[in-house]
C-alpha cells in the first residue's frame, strides 16, 4: 500500500481513522472545508470544540468524527500568508507534523488531510504542497505506527500541486 497518496475528493467523505480540519484559532468553525465539516459531523462536534478554548496556529486539537465516517477530528489552524517572512512555512510544517502526532497518540493508522492555508488563508498553493509532502514524508520516515496518509484535494488545479510536490520528493 502507498503511504502516502494525493486524491481527488470531498474530505468529509475520507472513512480514514482521522480527518484534518483547517480549521481557525477559535475552533468555532468557518467557512471553505471547516465549514464543510460541522455541517457533516452535526452539532455535537461544535459542542466539543467550544469546550477546548481555542488553538494556537500551527498547533492541533482532536475531537471525536461524531457523524462522519472517520472516527476523528484534528483540527490545526494553518498560518495566514504575509507576504512569506513571518514564519509561515515553518507553521504550516508544524501543523502537518503536530496533526500526525495526535493521529499517533490516538492509535489511528490513516489520516486525510486538506490543502492547509491555500483557501480563504492565500499561501501559495505550489509553496504549500511542497511544505506539507515534506512535511508528511518526514514523520511517515519515522512513524511506523501510520500506514497511509492521504492527501485530499477539492478540485484539480490543488491535486496538481500536490501530485507534482509527490513526485518530486519520490525522484529524490
Ligand atoms: P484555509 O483557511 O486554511 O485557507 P480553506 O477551507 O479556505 O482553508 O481552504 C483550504 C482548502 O480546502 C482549499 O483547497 C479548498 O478548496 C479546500 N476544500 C474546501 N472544501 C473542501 C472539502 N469538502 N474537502 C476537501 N477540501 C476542501
Amino acid at each position: 500500500m502507498e503511504r502516502l497518496l494525493v486524491v481527488r475528493g470531498d474530505i468529509t467523505r475520507e472513512r480514514t481513522d482521522a480527518i484534518v480540519n483547517a480549521a481557525n484559532c477559535s475552533l468555532l468553525g468557518g467557512g471553505g472545508v471547516d465549514g464543510a465539516i460541522h455541517r457533516a459531523a452535526g452539532p455535537r462536534l461544535l459542542d466539543e470544540c467550544r469546550t477546548l478554548g481555542g488553538c494556537r496556529t500551527g498547533e492541533a486539537k482532536i475531537t471525536k468524527g461524531y457523524d462522519l465516517a472517520a472516527k476523528y477530528v484534528i483540527h490545526t489552524p494553518g498560518p495566514v500568508w504575509h507576504g512569506g517572512a513571518h514564519g509561515e512555512d515553518a507553521l504550516l510544517r508544524s501543523c502537518y507534523i503536530e496533526s500526525l502526532k495526535r493521529a499517533s497518540e490516538n492509535g489511528c493508522a490513516t489520516v486525510a488531510f486538506p490543502s492547509i492555508s491555500t483557501g480563504v488563508y492565500h499561501f501559495p498553493l505550489e509553496r504549500a504542497a511542497a511544505v506539507a509532502i515534506t512535511a508528511i514524508r518526514d514523520y511517515l520516515a519515522v512513524h511506523d505506527e501510520i500506514e497511509q496518509v492521504r492527501m485530499v484535494c477539492f478540485d484539480a488545479r490543488t491535486e496538481a500541486a500536490y501530485q507534482h510536490a509527490l513526485d518530486a520528493a519520490e525522484g529524490l
